[in-house]
């Protein structure tokens, strides 16, 4: 049987294409100079393959040409043209491509990067269009010819003068409607932005002439006569920093590019300039912000780098580059071998990409523990910043990344240096202590001087500061260092009490500690002979999986299920306070004192006391020696 060809409807296809392919209209300024690039390269690729004299890439040069009057906006370019059949196959045919053919048949040489591949970039003209007039005169061509159309009725195609090859776009722009407004698109600064924007990389200028009003001279102060002044302007920078030569570069070149590029005023701490070969090759600038933007943890902050292909931008925010526990890093990446989908906004859930992400992971990550090692200062300061979400990456996902950041984590702690990763800690660990002990506060100063970790100090070991809500939970994720586990100073073993030290309550004592608790029902589970506390009388620890800061933070979380850590009130023999108590005989005397000594121990700990009256009246009675 004879086949059948499939039919299009051209019509609705174009409808279709223009419509349905882009979320920005902004980009057809980018597909038309993409275009011009590849129609520059052609050339020159020709000049050499055909040794052609006198086709210098000096010459060649995009123009863009606003005229507020007429509505329109044109774009010269002085690449290889197009004849007349070439006019009416790559633009009168959807998804025709010649510059796929062109890479197809001519292995493309290093020095010519063809951006485009799908046939289909030239249409998002008719999105701010409802005219395009292409003028075109092919290399070694003597005629000119015009393609013109409207987008919806096909196009007509007509002989044309033009005095060089190359090609001109004339694109008429749509009138402006309720919530479009296409004079942005004759607008000059608009225009630059835009060509900075997508295409700051094109390897040739792409000039404007631009208008300026500067005071005339000898005019300035009070009656200053302005003139204007046209300036034709280089818009795009063509060299992409990260394609130079790093020898070339000084750190003020990375800083200025990333000040300029990403909208901060300071300095960042670290460049890291990247590329890489083989399985994926591709380049790319990192940066580690001197400071966390004000809504980086929030949930408005989006992370990602920048996502060139062959030096055009095709996303602002590539959020599959960046794991979230250093999506702190600004940045880009340009590869050329990604593939990209029709519109060249987004990829296709791609493997490439995958391997770059993976990639750009272990650099961070070398280059984070280069700079502990090496430049604690900067890395002091890094940590201020981001080290609160280094901390949230270990506790997500199950601890999945616990590995990727456990090097990276800084504490305050009772040693004396500043700030100790848990390697130094390690390090300097005594041989027969068992723990990485910490203990945790509101502020490192007031953890300090924590009844509980007394005892441990005293040891001579020492003691993390945790003053974040998410650290205890982070140390829990981790459970162990180097096979030491993490034991909070207020926990139940301490581990280093030998077992001939270990003191027996006398019968006296275990009476008191009976009314103790008694006195105590329903606020902690019992009341104990401390083995940590050294000057102080008393304090409050707990048993179990949940300690007194889970305890906090996690009533704090809205919709907070109640949870509690299981409370124990210990109190130290050795303190007058004890012998007091020993001694007392009134019973509701006692059970008076027991109620201080817990709200002493909720203090200490930073927890509200559940009736502040109450305590004020038995301090009252107390002091006034009743
Ligand atoms: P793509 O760029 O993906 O190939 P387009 O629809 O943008 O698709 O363009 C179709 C074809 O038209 C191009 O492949 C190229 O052969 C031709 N073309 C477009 N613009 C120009 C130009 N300025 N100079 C020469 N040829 C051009």
């Amino acid at each position: 049987m004879a086949k059948k060809q499939f039919k299009a409807e051209s019509k609705r296809l174009l409808d279709m294409m223009i419509h349905s392919i882009y979320t920005h209209k902004e980009i057809f300024l980018r597909e038309l100079i993409s275009n011009a690039s590849d129609a520059m390269d052609k050339l020159y690729y020709r000049s050499l393959s055909e040794n052609v004299t006198g086709i210098l890439r000096e010459d060649m040069v995009i123009r863009l040409t606003p005229d507020k009057e007429s509505r329109t906006l044109t774009l010269t370019d002085n690449g290889i043209g197009m004849t007349k059949e070439e006019l009416e196959q790559n633009l009168g045919t959807i998804a025709k491509s010649g510059s796929l053919k062109f890479k197809q048949e001519n292995e493309a040489s290093e020095d010519v990067d063809i951006i485009g591949q799908f046939g289909v970039g030239f249409y998002s003209a008719f999105m701010v269009s409802d005219h395009v007039t292409v003028t075109s005169r092919a290399f070694g061509s003597e005629d000119a010819w015009r393609w013109e159309s409207d987008g919806a009725d096909g196009y007509t195609v007509e002989a044309a003068e033009k005095e060089t090859h190359g090609t001109v776009i004339e694109l008429h722009l749509k009138p402006n409607g309720e919530d479009e407004n296409y004079d942005e698109f004759l607008d000059e600064w608009r225009l630059s932005e835009l060509v900075k924007r997508y295409s700051d990389y094109i390897r040739y200028p792409i000039k404007m002439e631009t208008t300026r009003r500067v005071p005339q001279e000898g005019t300035e102060g009070e009656e200053t006569v302005w003139e204007t002044v046209v300036e034709d302007r280089t818009l795009n920078s063509m060299v992409p920093l990260w394609k130079k030569n790093r020898s070339e570069l000084t750190a003020e070149d990375y800083n200025n590019f990333y000040k300029e590029k990403f909208y901060d005023f300071e300095d960042p701490l670290r460049y890291i300039h990247s590329s890489a070969e083989g399985a994926a090759t591709y380049n790319a600038l990192l940066y580690i912000p001197a400071r966390a933007p004000h809504n980086y943890y929030t949930r408005e902050f989006e992370k990602g780098l920048q996502l060139y292909a062959s030096g055009v931008l095709i996303m602002d925010k590539c959020a599959d580059l960046l794991p979230d526990h250093f999506g702190f890093v600004r940045g880009l990446v340009d590869s050329q071998d990604l593939s990209l989908n029709i519109s060249r906004e987004m990829l296709q859930h791609d493997r490439q990409l995958k391997i770059i992400a993976s990639r750009i992971e272990k650099k961070i990550q070398s280059e984070l523990t280069s700079m502990l090692l090496n430049d604690r200062e900067k890395y002091e300061q890094f940590f201020e910043q981001f080290g609160l979400q280094l901390k949230y990456g270990i506790y997500a996902n199950y601890g999945q990344q616990k590995e990727t950041l456990q090097d990276l984590l800084l504490f305050r702690w009772s040693g004396e240096s500043a700030t100790v990763s848990l390697a130094e800690y390690v390090d300097g660990m005594a041989e027969e202590q068992k723990y990485i002990y910490y203990a945790c506060g509101e502020r490192a100063e007031q953890i300090a001087h924590l009844p509980q970790a007394e005892m441990v100090l005293d040891h001579g070991y020492q003691v993390l500061y945790l003053t974040d809500d998410v650290d205890e939970f982070a140390l829990k994720m981790l459970h162990s260092y180097k096979e030491k586990e993490f034991r909070s100073v207020s926990g139940d073993d301490l581990g280093f009490e030998a077992e001939e030290d270990k003191r027996e309550d006398s019968a006296e004592e275990t009476a008191l500690l009976e009314k103790l608790t008694k006195a105590l029902e329903g606020q902690c589970k019992a009341v104990r002979i401390s083995a940590r506390l050294k000057s102080h009388p008393v304090c409050l620890v707990s048993e179990g999986a949940v300690s007194l800061e889970m305890e906090k933070v996690l009533s704090q979380m809205p919709n907070a299920a109640p949870v509690k850590a299981e409370r124990v009130l210990e109190l130290n023999p050795a303190h007058p306070v004890f012998q007091t108590l020993l001694a007392m005989e009134d019973e509701a005397k006692l059970a008076d004192y027991a109620a201080l000594l817990y709200d002493q121990a909720l203090l200490i700990e930073g927890l509200p006391l559940a009736d502040t009256v109450a305590f004020s009246d038995r301090l009252s009675r107390l002091m006034a020696g009743q």
